[in-house]
């Protein structure tokens, strides 16, 4: 059954190219994809879908039920980022949009979510044109904020559990800087977990010719930027992933002012709760014990500001799926390595209580991004995502994207997979 509905991918491709270039053309900040939803939501009810629009913001879902069955959930994240984008493609964007800040910024989509905007309504729409090869219930989702990892959440909190069927299962999928031929899963950790923390340090300005009458802060976070490099190193068991990141590290204005305070923004990466714990705990630790040896006038602050959670995929909707992923897509359906990357589509699942999976494909002909090296090797240089340069190929990116969701959809609704 589920081959007769990808007969028609052919169908409906040149719609969504259409739909893909004008979306690429007109992205949109995080929290302001009002446009997008509003073609995406005029989509889904001339499909004849029942359409809840405005959930966390922008967010939507659109509804079908069609007989008994499983119900599906599918998503796909509407924003782009504020990156100039410099693809030199036909459609490329030349928008600005004012930023949360109220700066004028360039919006690119630079991630992707355009590709995944298309391919789940094209998949809603050969669900809505072939309703006798399949019976359950079809929930196509739409998210605002990915780049934010605040828009999952946004519409858990807006009510999104009343507003639609308990699904049984929920599905997403992300074009990645890969070549084309690649459509990768795995069951467990797929992506990590993030966490990000502002730490300040209180010290004791003072003249930079009198240090003994301060508390330096730039020579106490010194300490803890060493200190905290030790935690993967020396208390993470070898073998186990985590990252710790230090990416900014501000104090000062002046060679001879000792300032009073310095703010350190950390980042780190886990793919379980246990090591997520671990190294929370410890930069904590390392952070307190640095202010106490250095006597400081107050106890360090931390802000955990931003995280994302784990992305873990459930082991039996893994084997279902990559099951048809490998029969329509042969040795083209791999084994993800896991990513270093972050995301919030498991918020979703995660708050409605059902299992999920998460995918990537690829979305780049290696062909055009090989160059001879001066040995004569050749090396490819595909870009990645937020790249200015992203620009995913349209065939066979977009055919694959709808194949492989469609796919994923119809191993839990076509006729044959209800009794499975
Ligand atoms: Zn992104
Ligand atoms: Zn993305």
């Amino acid at each position: 059954m589920t081959d007769d509905l990808l007969t028609h991918v052919d169908d409906v491709l040149p719609w969504h190219v259409n739909l893909y270039e004008d979306l690429h053309r007109n992205p949109e900040l995080s929290f302001q994809e009002t446009r997008t939803s509003g073609l995406v939501a005029d989509r889904l009810r001339n499909l004849g879908y029942t359409v809840h629009t405005g959930i966390g913001g922008t967010g939507l879902v659109g509804v079908l039920v069609n007989g008994p069955g499983s119900v599906v959930l599918a998503r796909a994240d509407m924003d782009g980022l504020p990156v100039r984008e410099e693809s030199g493609l036909p459609y490329a964007s030349t928008t600005t949009a004012t930023d949360p800040q109220g700066r004028q910024v360039p919006v690119m989509h630079a991630c992707g979510h355009d590709m995944h905007i298309s391919c789940l309504l094209a998949t809603a729409q050969l669900l809505a044109e072939h309703r006798a090869d399949w019976s359950g219930t079809f929930i196509a989702l739409f998210q605002p904020a990915e780049e934010l990892v605040a828009g999952a959440q946004a519409m858990v909190d807006d009510g999104l559990a009343d507003l639609i069927p308990k699904p049984d299962v929920a599905l997403g999928q992300h074009v990645m800087g890969l070549p084309y031929d690649t459509v990768a899963s795995r069951p467990g950790a797929a992506l990590s977990a993030s966490d990000s923390i502002k730490v300040t340090v209180h010290g004791r300005g003072t003249h930079g010719s009198m240090p003994h009458l301060g508390i330096d802060p730039i020579l106490l976070g010194s300490a803890i930027v060493l200190r905290l490099n030790a935690i993967v190193s020396r208390e993470l068991a070898p073998g186990h992933f985590g990252v710790v990141t230090v990416g900014s590290f501000q104090s000062g204005t002046k060679s001879n002012i000792i300032p009073g305070s310095a703010e350190l923004l950390l980042n780190l990466r886990s793919y379980n709760r246990e090591t997520r714990s671990l190294l929370r705990a410890a930069v904590e630790r390392v952070v307190r014990a640095e202010c106490d040896a250095s006597g400081c006038s107050a106890p360090p602050e931390f802000d955990d500001y931003q995280s994302a959670p784990l992305t873990q995929n459930s082991p039996e909707v893994h084997n279902k799926v990559f099951a048809a992923f490998a029969n329509r897509f042969g040795d083209k359906a791999v084994l993800m390595e896991p990513s270093t990357g972050s995301e919030d589509f498991s918020d979703i699942p995660n708050a409605l209580g059902v299992p999920y999976l998460f995918w990537i494909w690829g979305g780049f002909d290696p062909d055009t991004y090989r160059t001879a090296e001066a040995d004569g090797t050749l090396s490819t240089t595909i870009p990645g995502n937020h790249a200015s340069t992203f620009a995913p190929v349209m065939e066979p990116t977009m055919r694959t994207g709808i194949e492989a969701m469609t796919t994923a959809v119809m191993s839990y609704l076509a006729k044959d997979a209800n009794n499975a």
